[in-house]
């Protein structure tokens, strides 16, 4: 029987926590908040038992571990999956800053105006360019430095007002929203303002809040969802003032337009413990300095006007001073940019479900057949019903999570963000997909041929389904984010029982270890299976108070399932990749339904009547606990070895037959 293998990225994380308890710092790499080194990360990195990886696993983890660091407070999701309910850390919804809510109303009243008056989506596709003068109208309005302060020429505006013009931006455009969000999501701006000096921030954030494009260079040619094996070289100039860039890298998005760059390279090794230990480094490049090229412009099924290329770097001499947050802390500064640049996909997701939802509406109540209007054909209702609940807990989990960032700029927002990327991108292609059944044959056909023969309605609804699909693959995939979210979810227990399940330590540390452990769980896993515990806050309305309250009990069954599985599978938990993600699928629609009745409240605040609101709440909770109970039912029994085993027999040519008849 084939075994699932180690996941590298995975145990990076898992064995290399400090091992206290309770746990009040966490490896976060991704809240937003200005990151300081961690000061623990060489004294934990003592405690991970490498004895069974190989050479390259190692290697990636030593890289993977550099990168963490710590911050102090558990989140609402962190909570969750240890059974503790913290309904403080969501509730309530806050709203933003009155004199920010002028100011940004305003913003995207003229944004919404721009983009319908001046912006083609269609066209855009067709072409594969944003034209120049989108580009210039969109500078003008400060719509490239939406959340850069205003002291560096931006608009200075929150999260939320990000979330919400990345949101409108999508609905019409994706390619126009592609653009800015890459610019400013992982391009100069976001890590600049996480970890650029003063003197950084002072030359480049004008520049990029002005409309000067920029990019992210992370991917290479062999290194995708792992980018700690990067092979991009900074070698120091004899002076030292400098570094030389050699390499190439893959899919840079913007890459082919931007006046600057950020690009992560290996720098020299430094010696830990007497070996040497891979750097990896960011920099500020600008794009025209000798010696960067663009050798091919790649072109995908969608995205068509992405500006992604491969870039190429010979010899370009870069300044120290454009290091962006200190040598050898390169990954960190990459996985930090994308995990708070990551709430814009989701948002850009909401735009497209709200969309769907649009036509599908529209639609449904128009197209006759069989004597009705097709959206009374209930398993055509049923789709128009799944597009409404999920684009509302879609809006719900980004509102309450960048609510979150804009209270506490030091929040730990890792697995809320997480957790919107993953399910809201899985959420986005499913509305399409249902809108594309929806829609019938008008929803494959396109825009162009929909008008030639005279279609009152061309919904792009085939241009949606092509740019939607590749937001569940790029800035951290579905299986990485949910690998992600697991390790995290597991990481108190780690800090409870690591050093006595660590084979590489002393035996008498194990055993003090292993006491500390009997002692936590000894009233940690009783408590998780008393039938009370939990509530709602006072001030919330009875109907969603009852949701609300039901998350904590959930929690707990998911708490004490985790654990059951960490106990059957001791360290080899990690390598039931399946088994986890329904693990973390569970813990991601309990996230939403408390999210959904948080940000009910708060439309009942804003005078929306109750009955509407309720409504969609209800839905909503009715499938995601569907979906819970069926995870719930996965976990007991499944399949899951035996499809990995088929798997790997499909792989090794023993199933080549099952090929027959295919040209
Ligand atoms: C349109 C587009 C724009 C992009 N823009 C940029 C950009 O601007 N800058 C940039 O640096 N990069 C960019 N990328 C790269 C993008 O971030 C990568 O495609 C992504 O990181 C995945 O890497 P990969 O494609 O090499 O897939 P791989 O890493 O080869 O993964 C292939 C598959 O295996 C899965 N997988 C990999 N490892 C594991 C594991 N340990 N456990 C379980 N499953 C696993 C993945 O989820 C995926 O399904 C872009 C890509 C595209 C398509």
């Amino acid at each position: 029987m084939a075994r699932p293998v180690d996941c590298g990225i995975f145990r990076a994380v898992v064995d290399t926590k400090s091992l206290q308890f309770p746990a009040t710092s966490w490896p976060p790499s991704m809240s937003t908040a200005t990151h300081t080194p961690n000061p623990k990360t060489e004294e934990t990195r003592s405690v991970i038992d490498m004895s069974k990886m190989n050479e390259g696993q190692r290697a990636a983890l030593q890289v993977t571990e550099a990168a963490r660091e710590s911050v102090d407070d558990l989140s609402f999701v962190a909570h969750l999956f240890m059974g503790n309910w913290a309904p403080a850390k969501i509730y309530p919804f806050t709203e933003v800053d009155a004199d920010e809510k002028v100011r940004a109303d305003k913003f995207l009243a003229e944004l919404a105006a721009f983009l319908k008056a001046h912006v083609d989506a269609d066209e855009i596709d067709r072409s594969g360019e944003i034209p120049d003068a989108v580009m210039a109208g969109l500078a003008r309005m400060g719509a490239y430095g939406i959340k850069v302060p205003q002291q560096y020429g931006g608009l200075g505006f929150s999260q939320t007002t990000y979330c919400r013009a990345c949101q409108l931006i999508a609905s019409h455009c994706t390619n126009t929203f592609a653009h800015l969000s890459i610019h400013q999501s992982v391009g100069v701006p976001q890590p600049l303002m996480l970890f650029g000096t003063e003197e950084q921030k002072q030359k480049f954030l004008p520049r990029v809040a002005a409309g000067e494009i920029s990019a992210f260079a992370l991917t290479e040619a062999g290194v995708g969802s792992d980018p700690a094996r990067m092979t991009t070289k900074a070698t120091p100039t004899e002076d030292g003032e400098a570094f030389l860039l050699n390499g190439e890298k893959l899919w840079c998005s913007n890459g082919t337009r931007a006046g600057l760059l950020i690009v992560a390279a290996q720098t020299p090794p430094k010696l830990v413990d007497g070996k040497p230990r891979t750097q990896i480094t960011t920099f500020v490049v600008e794009a025209t300095a000798p010696g960067v090229s663009v050798p091919h412009r790649s072109q995908f099924m969608g995205h068509r006007a992405i500006y992604n290329g491969v870039l190429r770097f010979t010899n370009v001499r870069v300044p120290r001073a454009n290091i962006v947050g200190g040598e050898g802390r390169g990954l960190k500064v990459a996985l930090t940019t994308l995990n708070a640049g990551r709430l814009s996909i989701p948002a850009a997701s909401i735009g497209t479900a709200k969309r769907s939802l649009q036509i599908a509406r529209e639609w449904g109540g128009t197209r006759i057949q069989w004597g009705v209007p097709i959206g009374q054909h209930s398993a055509v209702a049923e789709m128009i019903r799944k597009i409404a609940a999920h684009a509302f807990a879609m809006e719900a989990m980004l509102l309450t999570t960048s609510r979150i960032v804009d209270r506490d700029k030091k929040a730990d927002i890792r697995l809320e963000a997480a957790m919107c990327k993953m399910w809201g991108t899985e959420k986005a292609w499913m509305c399409v997909d249902e809108l594309m059944q929806i829609r019938g044959g008008r929803g494959y056909e396109t825009v162009e041929s929909l008008l030639a023969r005279g279609e009152t309605n061309p919904y792009p609804v085939e241009r949606m389904m092509r740019d939607v699909r590749v937001t569940t693959i790029f800035e951290g995939s579905s299986e990485i984010m949910r690998l992600f979210i697991m390790r995290e979810a597991l990481d108190p227990h780690l800090k409870v029982a690591g050093i006595a399940l660590n084979s590489e330590r002393p035996a008498g540390e194990r055993l003090r270890s292993l006491l500390k452990a009997a002692g936590f769980y000894a009233w940690w896993y009783p408590k998780q299976w008393l039938p009370f515990g939990g509530g709602a806050p006072a001030d919330m309305h009875p109907h969603l108070a009852a949701h609300f309250g039901e998350v904590a009990g959930w929690s707990r069954k998911l708490a004490r399932t985790l654990f059951h599985q960490m106990i059957k599978f001791g360290p080899k938990l990690e390598k039931r990749q399946v088994l986890l993600a329904r693990l973390a699928d569970i813990g991601t629609d309990l996230f939403a339904i408390a999210a959904t009745c948080v940000y009910a409240q708060k439309l009942l605040r804003d005078g929306e009547p109750e009955a509407r609101v309720f409504t969609l709440v209800d839905d909503f909770r009715a499938q995601a606990l569907l979906r819970i109970r069926q995870n719930f039912d996965g976990v007991a029994v499944n399949a899951d070895q035996h499809g990995y085993d088929l798997a790997q027999q499909v792989i090794s040519g023993e199933h080549q037959w099952a090929e027959r008849g295919i040209v």
